[in-house]
């Protein structure tokens, strides 16, 4: 094991979560807070005690999701057996860009099953219950895992690595984009505008009140970035697209 890059990867991890949750903390539940009160999703704040939680659990994930490129990638009995590659132009130009398409597709789908299984009751109470303890998330509910959910989330990762040609910067870019889609996702306020449940882009992209209302109920609303998984399997809330337009209207 090389403790030097776990702890490398692990800052930069940490890094992004703390950056960008708090920034979206700071703006929206402290600074902006009295200001946009009002077009919150659900009306309350939650408690000092529910920030704690989530940050706690999320600095364990983040410990879980470091261990992962030094147990596939930096370890040479494994990445081998990879499509890890180092040189870009190994696949190309126009591959390494199409290849993040792919990922958000590929991610989409496995965290939509994997979320579906984890909300089976026989496994909720071991996987799932800490992350549904957020009935009304924050930004830093984002990473609040348990570490048998942080390790099941992770799992996308030796998905992408035998599946695909992957890059260090496909991993680095994706995660990125990943952690500010699920800071938002838990935000608490929507930034999509009026109408956007409705139309014909939007009907398929995933929200920060589809999401929020996943926390509030507990069922249906299972996906990540996108909602056909939840539309085709008939799992949205069947009042989405209502509340969506209700809280636009705030
Ligand atoms: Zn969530
Ligand atoms: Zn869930």
């Amino acid at each position: 094991m090389d403790w030097s890059h776990y702890f490398f990867i692990a800052q930069i991890i940490g890094t992004r979560y703390l950056v960008l949750a708090g920034i979206a903390f700071l703006l929206a539940y402290v600074l902006l807070r009295k200001r946009i009160a009002p077009v919150k999703i659900q009306p309350a704040f939650p408690k000092q005690k529910d920030y704690t939680r989530e940050i706690g659990y999320s600095i364990l994930t983040i410990f879980i999701f470091a261990a992962v490129p030094i147990l596939l990638i930096n370890n040479d009995s494994v990445r081998p057996h990879t499509q890890y590659y180092t040189d870009i132009a190994t696949h190309g130009q126009f591959y390494f860009f199409a290849a993040f398409i792919l990922m958000l597709f590929i991610h989409d789908t496995y965290f939509y099953w994997t979320h579906r299984l984890m909300h089976h009751p026989k496994l909720f109470r071991y996987f799932h219950l800490v992350h549904h303890k957020s009935t009304n998330p924050s930004p830093w509910a984002a990473y609040a895992f348990h570490p048998l959910e942080a390790i099941v989330e992770a799992g996308v990762v030796v998905v992408f690595l035998f599946v695909m040609p992957i890059h260090k910067l496909h991993l680095g870019f994706f995660f990125l984009f990943m952690i500010i889609y699920n800071v938002y996702g838990h935000l608490g306020f929507e930034l999509y505008p009026r109408g956007f449940s409705r139309n014909f882009v939007g009907k398929w992209i995933n929200t920060s009140v589809n999401h929020n209302q996943h926390h509030q109920y507990f069922k249906g609303n299972y996906g990540l970035y996108f909602l056909f998984w939840d539309r085709m399997m008939g799992t949205i809330r069947s009042d989405y697209e209502t509340f969506f337009e209700e809280v636009k209207s705030k």
